[in-house]
């Protein structure tokens, strides 16, 4: 599947003058005063914090599996790290999407940190995106890095250009799914991911 979300090779990237320029341009539009005193560093402002949602266009999300353990005394059950939060951005609106992930994969031999399956969901997410392409994303590249016997990806999400802007609907979460291998072709290995996904937290457990 192309990686749709990457930036063209020979686009220019602007320069950070050009980028707050940007922001003065769009605040005059919406009626602003850009040279009034409480907005004179909110383009700064704005561009760095541009620079923290969109981080994920400086990760190669395939380098962030490469590095795996095969000593797992034959590990051969599900995997799976749920409720990873995440912020992205919606590439029509570029409204905030806040939500979480579930990521599962059965290995194959190796396996991978869970820290960098947080990170891989990081990766995608802090670019400009929709739901369905971001869990594709995740999917995909942890099949092919990883060749496990499969691997699922849930993701729950609120979009702000809809709680927001638009039909106004707070409270309604989107849910995309992308399952992969064993995950799509056996219906009881789902049946197991869907059991572990709706057992109690670790925090209930104690509570
Ligand atoms: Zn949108």
């Amino acid at each position: 599947m192309a990686d749709t979300s990457s930036p063209a090779p020979n686009t220019r990237r602007p320069t950070r003058e050009e980028a707050e320029q940007a922001v003065r341009v769009l605040l005059s539009w919406a009626g602003e005063d850009p040279e009034r005193e409480g907005l004179l560093d909110t383009p700064s402002r704005v561009a760095r914090a541009y620079e923290e949602f969109f981080q994920g266009y400086a990760v190669n999300p395939e380098e962030l599996l490469q590095r795996t353990f095969s000593e797992v005394e034959d590990y051969d059950e599900i995997v799976l790290l749920r409720d990873i939060r995440f912020e992205s951005h919606c590439e029509h609106h570029m409204a905030p999407i806040i939500g979480r992930a579930h990521v599962a994969y059965l290995p194959r031999r190796r396996v991978v940190g869970i820290s960098k399956l947080a990170r891989l969901v990081d990766a995608y997410a802090r670019r400009f995106q929709i739901q369905e392409r971001l869990t594709a994303q995740i999917a995909n590249t942890i099949d092919s890095v990883l060749q496990p016997h499969g691997t699922a990806v849930i993701i729950e999400a609120g979009h702000q250009c809809m709680t927001t802007r638009g039909v106004h609907r707070p409270g309604v979460s989107m849910v995309t799914s992308r399952m992969l291998g064993v995950f799509r072709e056996n219906s009881d290995t789902r049946k197991e991911l869907m059991a572990m996904l709706n057992r109690p937290t670790i925090g209930e457990l104690s509570a």
